[in-house]
């Protein structure tokens, strides 16, 4: 799916649950991956998470799409627009929208584990040492310094 197409999505969802237009404009953002999506009080635009629409199908990304347009009718009509508000939750349950913005199961989010130097190149003429995180050939490089011929040692215990 793409932008246009939910664009066409959150229009038809926005007429047949709100019974008011949106006019704005609705876009997939890949950086949005702790949230399933977002509202802007400035541009009033709608951002949605890819991811959602990969992890839970469009019967999940229907719920985030009616919870954004909460947000969005009620801002757009000056009424309770934020989580704690009683209009928000009351037309949130109205249409079905999902409760929270955050719902993404923890195995998509981003590997933030960094890779261990497992080895250390070592210059046989200067004893100047490189870690490298990958085994590498160490015939094919050079010291960076002095040019001299390097050696490749694994480094224990990681
Ligand atoms: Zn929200
Ligand atoms: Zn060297």
């Amino acid at each position: 799916m793409n932008d246009a197409e939910l664009q066409v999505w959150i229009e038809r969802i926005s007429l047949e649950f709100f019974g008011i237009p949106f006019r704005h404009r609705a876009r997939f953002n890949p950086r949005l991956r702790s949230t399933g999506g977002r509202y802007f009080l400035k541009s009033h635009d709608i951002e949605i998470s890819p991811y959602q629409l990969q992890a839970h199908g469009p019967e999940e990304v229907e719920k985030i799409i009616k919870h954004e347009l909460c947000h969005y009718h009620l801002h757009l009509q000056k009424r309770g627009y934020q989580h704690r508000d009683p209009e928000f939750k009351a037309l949130l349950e109205q249409v079905g929208g999902s409760r929270f913005c955050k719902n993404l199961p923890t195995t998509i989010q981003p590997k933030r584990k960094t890779e261990p130097y497992r080895y250390k190149l070592i210059c046989e003429l200067c004893g100047m040492s490189y870690l490298r995180k990958r085994r590498i050939d160490p015939r094919r490089y050079a010291c960076g310094k002095c040019q001299g011929r390097l050696q490749l040692y694994s480094i224990k215990g990681t």
